[in-house]
């Protein structure tokens, strides 16, 4: 058992009021909240430990190169990648997926080569892959999914060609909330010699992942959906992938010697990080780690599916109410509408009661074509969320009911 309360104490945001009422904060997939450990961390690092890495002789610069090199060990740990030369700091997410698209496209595909994608992927799984369509003359393939928003593994299968160069999915879709089966996909992929990329941004904050055991070529995730600061992310990639794609940027501590004539990039993982990185969000982000595998992944993974079931039976008792997204693997997601009320206005009337949900597209358009919508509501759950917190949401629902 988790002691929620104990817990909620180190997030001093979640005693704020909103329009005089208590914050009911649902929209964790969008971000989390921050434990006071992890600001303490970044106001520590600012206060005692800042200085440039990697350049320095001096104490301070020793200091902090240290500091963020201990805190890739901790991205590697936490991810059980076999080396932390497979660990690239980068700003999140959506970057690392650029980076892999630049990279992987310019070393590994020519005019006509396809990647697969997924129907419920989010925008930065999408674009940047069309971005090097437009330059290089690809193509995307879509894994479709069925009526409860879990892939189709069987129409996944039929999709590869002798033209397939790689798989990009995520791992848990941000508007269903399904759980992917990731390890089938990948094993699936690698059958035909094909490498995949896992999009880890809303599995990462739920579930223990362990990317030797997934055996993914290249896994990624943000550090601010896990409860670490902005402006941070990763991306995991096995050694001999990062090897062989060329750099993503280029700079100052990519590099080992250079000429005009003549630039020898450096070794793994700093050819992947031209500049200066953010080296008091490395440690911000290690912290968060710490913080996370203190409580146990297991355990905020089996709390937050008991608030899920929670909250989809109190949340289906609601007349008029549609859950988008049945999954049998499911993570702590609704996705919703009531009736014919405008998500928008579901949103904004929450709001006034002091609940943040989330409204829109939520970056997966194509999604909200397949499902037939324009856009829904989302909660979000977090560890820090409560039964309670789930009641205020549902009497909130009603209460907007009421007013159409
Ligand atoms: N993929 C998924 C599944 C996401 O939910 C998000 C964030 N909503 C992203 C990618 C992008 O993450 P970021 O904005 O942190 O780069």
């Amino acid at each position: 058992m988790l002691d929620i309360q104990a817990i909620r104490e180190d997030f001093p945001i979640l005693s704020h009021q909103v329009y005089g009422k208590p914050l009911v904060y649902l929209d964790n997939g969008a971000t989390t909240q921050k434990p006071r450990c992890v600001v303490q961390k970044i106001e520590n690092g600012y206060y005692n430990v800042n200085a440039n890495i990697h350049r320095g002789v001096h104490f301070l610069s020793q200091e902090a190169t240290e500091a963020h090199e201990e805190a890739r060990k901790a991205v590697q740990h936490f991810l059980n990648a076999r080396s932390s030369n497979e660990i690239v700091f980068t700003r999140g997410t959506t970057e690392s997926i650029n980076l892999v698209a630049s990279s992987f496209t310019d070393e590994c595909m020519s005019a006509g080569d396809e990647v697969i994608v997924s129907v419920m992927e989010h925008h930065s799984n999408i674009v940047p892959w069309q971005i090097q369509a437009a330059k290089k003359g690809i193509s995307l393939r879509v894994i479709p999914m069925n009526e409860k928003g879990e892939l189709r593994l069987d129409e996944y299968k039929k999709l590869f060609t002798e033209k397939t160069r790689l798989v990009a999915v995520t791992h848990v879709s941000n508007v269903l909330g399904t759980v992917n089966p990731v390890k089938e996909i990948i094993a699936i992929a690698h059958e035909q010699g094909v490498p995949v990329l896992i999009d880890g941004a809303q599995s990462t904050p739920h579930l223990k992942v362990d990317v030797q055991d997934l055996d993914a070529e290249f896994y990624v995730f943000s550090g601010h959906k896990i409860y670490g600061p902005t402006g941070i992310g990763v991306l995991y990639g096995k050694e001999e992938w990062l090897d062989r794609l060329p750099p993503y940027q280029g700079g100052g501590e990519m590099i080992a010697s250079v000429t005009f004539e003549k630039t020898v990039f450096n070794e793994l993982p700093f050819k992947f990080e031209a500049g200066t990185p953010d080296y008091i969000g490395s440690t911000a982000l290690a912290e968060a780690l710490h913080y996370v595998e203190h409580i146990g992944m297991e355990r905020i993974a089996a709390y937050e599916q008991e608030l899920l079931q929670y909250a989809t039976e109190r949340l289906n008792a609601i007349n008029g109410m549609r859950i988008f997204g049945q999954a049998a693997e499911k993570g702590a997601v609704i996705s919703f509408l009531v009736g014919n009320i405008h998500h928008y206005d579901m949103g904004m009337l929450l709001d006034h009661l002091g609940i943040a949900v989330r409204t829109g597209h939520h970056c997966a358009q194509p999604l909200m074509q397949a499902l037939g919508i324009e856009g829904c509501v989302r909660a979000s759950l977090s560890f820090y969320n409560t039964k309670e917190e789930i009641e205020v949401l549902a009497a909130g629902i009603e209460r907007v009911k009421k007013m159409f």
